[in-house]
């Protein structure tokens, strides 16, 4: 299999050499549903034939036509926002029976932050060709495998205007993998200890354009500070930096996904186009992390009820609720609304 947004013409003859049958274009069944309805960015949308998407398959397959089967085509089926041109006259996308591993290989997709879109054919042994095998149950259990294998691997204070008493405690996978960064402000395990109130937590998804840039599209910014500011009133909390941009889809893709949201929609039916869910994040990290820092006990700074419970369910012990809204800023105001409509957010 070969990622679709990034195949070149040698890794689809490299497919076609070990082949033992025609390659298929494997689509997450979201994105395959775009494609039929063609969203604002994909032109010429009536030449593909309407496709039979169930929402309960995991992968929708299509058999190409020799003639789009090449780079410039497959990057246009897998992205949204990419040109798509299909050659004049039209020919029929047909869709096939999806092949045994297929979730296996868009999840594979998924784990490299790559469109989950891939090319795939069943091989043959071909050593000489220097093909990467990976199973598919390793693929599917990496995000728990990679979260219970967290371990703190490095510590520094860190003051942070406002929050003099901070420390920062990085956390990495057995396998290198991303890191997880705890803010600690005081002694939140301290704190945690039976008798006492248990100390605010917050679980913050790293996004660079909100944190860094100070972006209006999002409220991550003034989340982020605004956590950091009441924990340091409250004495002590901690708030988990996770490496989960654009709720788990990455950076190339959020960017992508506001591409999509200028074009009309909004944050969840832009994730979908994309071929992702809604939500990607595991709870499993940051309940290892709570564990790691002697946490089990918290009160949740959130808007978004979802969070309790999938943390509860990882065995951390979830006290309470603390709101965490921020008034919209003119720009980001739709997001927002978006988020308590569509995502249950509690932003009244
Ligand atoms: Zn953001």
């Amino acid at each position: 299999m070969a990622a679709a947004e990034a195949v070149g013409v040698g890794g689809l003859a490299e497919i076609a050499a070990c082949a033992l049958a025609p390659a298929v274009l494997l689509l997450a069944p979201t994105r395959a549903a775009a494609l039929v309805r063609g969203p604002a960015l994909l032109r010429p949308a009536a030449e593909v034939v309407p496709l039979p998407v169930a929402p309960a398959l995991d992968a929708v397959a299509l058999r190409l036509p020799p003639a789009l089967l090449d780079p410039g085509t497959l990057r246009g089926l897998a992205d949204p926002t990419a040109e798509l041109v299909l050659p004049d006259p039209a020919q029929p996308i047909r869709d096939a029976p999806p092949p045994p591993l297929a979730s296996a290989a868009l999840a594979l997709a998924k784990l490299a932050r790559l469109l989950p879109a891939v090319v795939a054919a069943p091989a043959r042994e071909v050593p000489d060709l220097g093909l990467l095998a990976v199973g598919a149950a390793d693929v599917l259990a990496y995000p728990s495998a990679a979260a219970a294998s967290l371990r703190p691997v490095a510590e520094a204070a860190v003051p942070l205007d406002g929050a003099p008493d901070a420390r920062l405690v990085a956390f990495r996978a057995a396998d290198g993998g991303v890191e997880h960064v705890a803010v600690l402000i005081g002694r939140p395990d301290e704190a945690a200890r039976p008798g006492g109130r248990a100390p605010l937590a917050r679980l913050h998804s790293e996004c660079f354009t909100g944190d860094v840039l100070g972006s209006l599209r999002c409220d991550c910014g003034v989340q982020l500070r605004g956590a950091i500011r009441r924990m340091a009133e409250e004495g002590a909390g901690v708030l988990l930096y996770l490496a989960q941009e654009g709720r788990g889809i990455g950076l190339v893709n959020k960017l992508r996904a506001y591409r999509l949201q200028d074009g009309g929609l909004d944050t969840l039916d832009a994730n979908r186009a994309l071929g992702w869910g809604a939500d990607e994040r595991s709870f499993l990290v940051a309940a290892a992390m709570l564990e790691h820092l002697g946490v089990p006990r918290i009160r949740l700074l959130t808007n978004n009820p979802d969070k309790l419970a999938g943390l509860a369910a990882c065995g951390i012990r979830v006290e309470g609720r603390e709101a965490h809204a921020f008034a919209p800023n003119g720009v980001n105001d739709g997001y927002l609304e978006t988020k308590a409509r569509r995502f249950g957010h509690l932003l009244a």
